[in-house]
This record gives structure tokens, sequence and C-alpha cells, in this order.
């Protein structure tokens, strides 16, 4: 009997909730999950866009130059906070080469945003001559961090709102009227706005993406569970079909299949094939002294010992009931009457256990070897039969051959020639 247990089907509604606003898993390990999956690249998109910063950071260090002069303290100033910013970026860069989970964790860039965010505002009251840019810069800044920098939008969330508070805070110290306040706000907010929310729909499609993705690759591997256990079920149903469960042979069926193939074979080549039918000696005996099982386990010897004394290309099968049958190709009848002999031979000489009794077991072997033209099984196995038939006849425990002739005669070892 054979037992399959067919997995469930993976919840076709299975959904993975997102939150809105952080745009993240909500259940902590899927987010981990996604994180793992996506952060060696985002570490790289990441390190691109902190090296493409620290460029622009040293590069406006020219319009500086030319607006303020070398010999202007405050242009030392703002080269001095460049190369800080550019040393802190590249840093950065080189940290998430060995930490990139760091990428997706979001702090580290909020950080660094954090730190480089007060430039700007310290450029609000060096550089007059280009306030209305650097507004435009930090607008830039706002948008560009949610959609450039790869990571996550609750962590830039504080960082905007630190660019929106820090400007506003810079235009107050410079005594800015209020209407200018507010348009400020107005300006550094919507960028942040529109990149916040347009990230937190990208990262949530992401997310959904990967849901997808897991529930496919779970159904799949269902699936490959499902075709393994059909492909086993299969293989043991075969197995059962060709074998006789009780010896390990193969069965009847299996036995005439395997003769088809062999036949095949021999008219191919020309080459000789023999059958050896076998039948235990006064076996109806064995069972009424020792027993069914007893007599289960002189079957079951007889087969274990046949494995050592056949070929690996003979065919043993257990035909029904006491009765065993070889198929030989390539093998003569004298080779396969030497095969019966053998096995005879072992079979005497190795008493079966059972629950502590000895039992002697003999059997009488009845050989033929296929006529020219003789193409059926059952023709076979009826000149073997008889053979059989006149060992037992002639007192059991012997090989006897089926003679071409119709004839039998008992097989002795050393017996070379056959007529
Ligand atoms: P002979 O030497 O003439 O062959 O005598 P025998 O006692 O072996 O006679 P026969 O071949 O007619 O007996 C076959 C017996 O084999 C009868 C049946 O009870 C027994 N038998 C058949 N199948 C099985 C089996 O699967 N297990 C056991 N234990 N006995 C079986
Ligand atoms: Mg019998
Ligand atoms: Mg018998």
């Amino acid at each position: 009997m054979i037992a399959t247990t067919t997995p469930p089907p993976p919840a076709a509604s299975a959904h993975v909730p997102i939150s809105v606003w952080r745009a993240e898993f909500k259940d902590a390990d899927c987010e981990q999950a996604f994180r793992a999956s996506v952060q060696d690249a985002m570490a790289r998109q990441l390190r691109l866009a902190l090296a493409l910063w620290a460029g622009l950071m040293l590069l406006f260090a020219l319009p500086d130059l030319q607006a303020l002069g070398a010999g202007n303290a405050l242009f030392w100033q703002l080269l001095l906070y460049r190369a800080l910013m550019a040393m802190l970026l590249l840093g950065a860069i080189w940290v998430l080469r060995s930490q990139p989970r760091w990428a997706t964790d979001g702090r580290l860039v909020a950080w660094i945003a954090v730190i480089g965010y007060p430039f700007y505002f310290l450029l609000f009251h060096v550089r007059e001559d280009v306030r209305f840019w650097t507004v435009g810069m930090v607008m830039f800044m706002q948008f560009c961090m949610f959609l450039f920098l790869p990571g996550r939008v609750v962590a830039y969330l504080p960082v905007a709102v630190w660019g929106v508070v820090g400007s506003l805070l810079s235009f107050v110290l410079l005594g800015r009227p209020t209407g200018v306040l507010l348009g400020l706000v107005f300006l550094l907010t919507l960028p942040a706005l529109v990149g916040y929310m347009t990230a937190a729909r990208l990262q949530r499609v992401q997310r959904q993406e990967f849901a997808l993705r897991q529930r496919l690759s779970e159904t799949n591997a269902a699936l490959q569970t499902e075709i393994a256990q059909r492909i086993e079920l299969q293989a043991e149903l075969e197995r059962q079909a060709t074998t006789d469960p009780l010896t390990g042979l193969v069965n009847r069926r299996e036995f005439s299949r395997r003769f088809a193939l062999d036949l095949a074979r021999t008219q191919r080549d020309a080459s000789p094939l023999s059958l050896v039918l076998i039948d235990l000696d006064h076996f109806k005996r064995i069972n009424d002294q020792y027993g069914h099982a007893a007599g289960d386990a002189v079957l079951r010897t007889l087969a274990q010992l046949s494995h050592g004394c056949f070929r690996s290309i003979d065919t043993v099968g257990r035909l029904g009931g006491e009765e065993f049958a070889v198929l030989l190709p390539s093998a003569d009848l004298h080779c396969a009457a030497q095969a019966a002999r053998r096995l005879a031979q072992r079979l005497a000489e190795t008493p079966v256990e059972h629950e502590g009794q000895r039992i002697v077991a003999g059997m009488t072997a009845g050989v033929a070897q296929r006529l020219p033209g003789e193409d059926s099984l059952e023709s076979l196995l009826q000149r073997a039969d008889l053979a059989l038939y006149a060992g037992k006849q002639a007192g059991r425990a012997r090989t006897m051959l089926a003679l071409p002739d119709g004839s039998h005669q008992e097989f002795y070892t050393g017996l070379h020639s056959i007529g």
C-alpha cells in the first residue's frame, strides 16, 4: 500500500500587507527577506549616487572660487565643508562595499543628508549672490533624496523636514518677511512631498512584486514536490507490477517481457538462450512440518542464493508457488545446467534458520536450450517442465536436461558433451 501526501495548495489569495505610509511590509520577516533580496543591487546604486554627490560637492567649489576669490576666508570655510562632505560620502561608499545591508537600512544616507543640509543653510548666508539658486538646490535635494538615493522613505521623511526647518531658520536669521518664509516652506515642502509619494508608491510596487515572486516560487516548490512524489509513486507501482513481493524476484509478467527482449537479441546474434525451471522438493512437507512462514523463509533464501549463482544478465523469476525460472541469454544447455547445479548445491549447503529450526531444502531443475525457430516462452517452459518432471520421477534433487530430440538426461558436473 502506498501512501501519498499531497501538499496543500498555496493560498491563492495570500496577501502580504504593506504599510501605506512606510511603504514596507508590515511583517518583519517578510521585510527582512525583501531587503536581503535587493541589498546588493541597492548598495551598488547607492555607491554610484553617493560618488556623484561627492563629485558635485567638489565641482561647485569652482563657482565659489570665482565669486568669493581665493583670498576670502569664507571660500576656504566652504571648501573645507565641501571636502569634509566628500570624505564622508567616500567613506560611506567604502563602508557599503562590505556592509551592503546599510543601503537597505536607510539610516546611513539619512544621516549623511542631515549633515549635508547645513552646508546649504550656510550657503544662504555666505553666497548672497546665488541665494535663489541655493533654494533651487535644496528643492532638488529634497526631491532627489527620495528618488535618486536608494533607501527607505521612512528614514528620509525627518531629513526632508530638517531641510525645510533649517532653510526656514536661515531665512528667519536673515530677517526675511513672513511672505517669503511661507513661499520658502511651500517651495521646499512640495518636492519633498512629491518625492516621498512617488518613492513610496515605487517601494510598494517593488514589494508587491516580491510577494508575488515568493508566492510563485512556493507554488513551484509545491509542484516540484508533487511531481517528485508522483514519479516515486509511479516507480513504486512499476516495481509492484513487475516484482514478486515475497522474494523480490521478477514476476511471471515481467519474466515474459524479459523473454521477449532476450529472444530478440538471440535471434539477432544467433546466440543460444536457455531456461532453467526449478521446483523445491517436498516443499509441502516443509510447510507442514515447520509452518508456512518457514516455507516462505526457504523461498526467500532460494531467491537470495540465486543472485550469486547466475550472471547479472540472467533473469531469475518466481513463476508462482515454489516454482522458479531462470532465463540465461548467451548460455547453452551445459552452461545453464552448471548454474542450476551451483544453486542446488548452495541450497543444500545453506540450512534456513527459522525460529530456532534449521531447515535443509532441496530442489530439482529442468533445463532447456531454445531450439532453432522456437520462439515461444510456453514451448521452452513446457520442455523444461517435462525435464523437471523427469527429474522428480527419477528421485528429485537433480538437474535434468531437455535434449533436442525430446528425451531427458541427468546432468552431472564433468559431463562435457551432451547428446
Ligand atoms: P515435489 O517435490 O513433488 O515438488 O513436492 P512438493 O511438496 O513441493 O509438491 P508441490 O510442488 O505440489 O507443492 C507445492 C506446495 O508449495 C504447496 C503449497 O502449499 C506451497 N506453496 C505455494 N506457494 C507458497 C508460498 O508462497 N509460501 C509457502 N510457504 N508455501 C507455498
Ligand atoms: Mg511445485
Ligand atoms: Mg515442489
